[in-house]
């Protein structure tokens, strides 16, 4: 079924009405949520800075996972629907054993947004070293690495469905 909320199709319908009331109001109501809820935005400006926010936060929290070999920020993806950023794990025979090649893109939209926003981002697809699927295990992982997970999924896809209908992000570069 055709929706007019692609962004925002797997929440509840009161909370989609809530959305499209806001939306209602002159196109702006989202937007002074957003800013109101995330007046800053983070200061993660390289792809060697995300490189080393992305370690840390696996570092803390899945110590015994493969090592990430890439992070970066990617204008190649669109988002569409889904796709926040893309984990590709490519395997390898070295020196006679097979390893794993993990490399992490976070779409370039994001280099300038709210640090909760590029937190769920970097967790969401941290995640995936463990999880493959999103499945529940997936979920409990992304929770266990920030409380706040699914809250900031739900306001990133808010930001999104702003920008569909708007068009202007509404965060400049730190
Ligand atoms: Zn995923």
């Amino acid at each position: 079924m055709h929706s007019d909320l692609p962004y925002l199709r797997a929440y509840p319908q009161a909370l989609q009405d809530q959305v499209r009331g806001l939306l209602g109001e002159g196109g702006s109501g989202l937007a002074v949520l957003l800013l109101r809820k995330y007046p800053q935005a983070h200061g993660v400006r390289t792809d060697k800075a995300l490189y080393h926010y992305t370690t840390e936060l696996k570092n803390r929290y899945l110590r015994n996972a493969d090592a990430i070999n890439k992070v970066l920020f990617d204008n190649k993806i669109h988002v569409v629907r889904n796709a926040l950023g893309l984990h590709t794990s490519v395997s390898r025979v070295q020196g006679g054993k097979l390893a794993a090649k993990h490399e992490i893109r976070v779409a370039a939209m994001f280099k300038q947004a709210p640090d909760e926003f590029l937190r769920m981002i970097v967790v969401h697809e941290l995640a995936h070293l463990r999880e493959r699927e999103h499945n529940k295990a997936f979920y409990q992982l992304c929770v266990h690495m920030e409380p706040a997970y699914h809250q900031y999924e739900l306001d990133l896809r808010l930001y999104l469905t702003h920008i569909e209908r708007a068009g202007e992000r509404l965060w400049a570069a730190a």
